[in-house]
């Protein structure tokens, strides 16, 4: 494939107060340089930057907002000694994260005036991100002009589940009034780590049925046929599903009632169910790290154990029932920073799988930390392999697609 005309792709993630960039250049899928705005607003912002290879710099800078905190990111890039790039005009398109793009947006999609419209549409379903994803945006038109800007979704992949996947099960009208549906998030990483896995097992997407697991500070997990998502955890927001770091997942939404009849406003509960459960508040150690829940429930500590058995028990619940929903799989795959590193959690899931013909193999599971593997017996019926995902990579991957791809990407509108 030309390269060329599209090597250098800059991913872009902003958030509330920070912008995170990566540059690649495509020919080999090389990452050039990485960094992060924080704080971008207050009055010590810190921009932390990193060439390929080398250590991280952290240094204080002035950033009112994202489009000076944008001038400063590409400072760095371009930088005499420190930078990556000659000139800013060598960056040939810019690929954003942008968290919800509702059913609006089934793939990726070049930057015009209505997909911004659209994007801002979709701002009532992520009040806290699509608003900073297109600042980030906005930011990188006036920094870069000309230059094509691609919009990567979380959502978008998860586009191919059907009604009765995605619906909750409340009168139609509060679909059709408020959209109110099943979403997902993590798309982006859901399907790297697909394409990864066919590539490991040296198979076609299409004859592959993968249940793939997220497992991060947010956790989430797909059933994927023949790559179109039949179901995911996450719901209309990423509160529900797995057990996560502080979030509660699922939960009897007559709890909500309940606590809001005891008096606590909406943003109490609000603030209670995303920032103060999961681990973090089964856990009752003020963290919701899984590093410290694992080394806590080694010492001896009660909460933290029921904390990891809860974690492994929803996970293994959802597993079962993707299982069943695809009619078997070829393979549960493990990612993100728990999936990819901690030994203790993976074995919190897969001691709990033995009826899909999961064994876990304790050396195996023990001895991968951050690289692709099988972590079960090679007896096992359906293998537990561990995929590193790269979400930053996919978003460059996405926007070289949708910029060389003859046709153009369809949304539900135009479609
Ligand atoms: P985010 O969802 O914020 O991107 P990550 O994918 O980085 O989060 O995952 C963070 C989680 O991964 C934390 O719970 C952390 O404890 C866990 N984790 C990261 N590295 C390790 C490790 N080496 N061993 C065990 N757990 C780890």
């Amino acid at each position: 494939m030309p390269t060329n005309r599209y090597d250098k792709i800059l991913v872009i993630n902003s958030g509330s107060s920070s912008l995170k960039f990566m540059l690649f250049s495509m020919r080999a899928e090389t990452m050039l340089a990485k960094g992060l705005v924080e704080r971008i607003g207050a009055p010590s912002a810190n921009l932390a930057y990193q060439r390929n290879g080398e250590a991280k710099t952290d240094e204080a800078i002035s950033a009112d907002n994202h489009g000076q905190a944008l001038e400063m990111a590409c400072a760095m890039l371009a930088h005499p000694e420190r930078g990556v790039l000659k000139n800013l005009s060598e960056v040939n398109a810019i690929g954003h994260r942008v968290v919800h793009g509702g059913e609006q947006f089934r793939d990726s999609m070049s930057i015009d005036e209505n997909v911004k419209k659209g994007i801002n549409d979709c701002a009532a379903l992520a009040p806290l991100h699509n608003p900073p994803n297109m600042g980030g945006i906005v930011a990188c038109e006036k920094v870069f002009p000309g230059i094509p800007n691609v919009a990567v979704f979380d959502t978008a992949f998860h586009q191919t589940m059907e009604p009765h996947a995605f619906l909750y099960a409340i009168p139609y009208k509060y679909y059709e009034q408020y959209r109110i549906r099943k979403y997902g998030f993590h798309g982006t990483s859901h399907k790297f780590v697909m394409q990864a896995t066919a590539a490991w097992l040296n198979k076609p997407v299409e004859e592959l049925k993968l249940i793939t697991c997220h497992l991060g500070n947010g956790s989430s997990i797909a059933a994927i046929n023949g790559g179109r998502v039949v179901d995911t955890t996450m719901g209309m927001t990423p509160l529900p599903g797995l057990v996560m770091g502080s979030r509660c997942g699922d939960l009897d939404p007559a709890v909500v009632l309940f606590l809001a009849r005891q008096g606590m406003t909406p943003d109490a509960i609000d603030d209670l169910l995303n920032k103060r459960s999961g681990l973090r508040g089964v856990g009752g150690l003020e963290s919701g790290d899984m590093r410290d829940i694992v080394d806590a429930a080694a010492k001896g500590n009660t909460s933290a154990a029921s904390a990891l058995k809860m974690f492994g028990h929803r996970a293994a619940l959802y597993i079962g029932g993707y299982f069943t929903l695809l009619g078997g799989a070829d393979a549960i795959v493990l990612t993100g920073g728990i999936g990819e590193n901690s030994a203790a959690a993976r074995a919190a899931i897969v001691e709990r799988l033995t009826a899909l013909g999961c064994h876990l193999d304790p050396a195996r599971n023990a001895e991968t930390r951050g690289r692709a593997g099988a972590i079960t017996q090679d007896t096992s019926r359906v293998p537990v392999l561990i995929m590193p995902t790269n979400e930053e990579l996919m978003i460059a991957r996405e926007t070289f697609r949708v910029l060389t791809s003859p046709a153009q990407p369809v949304t539900n509108a135009t479609a």
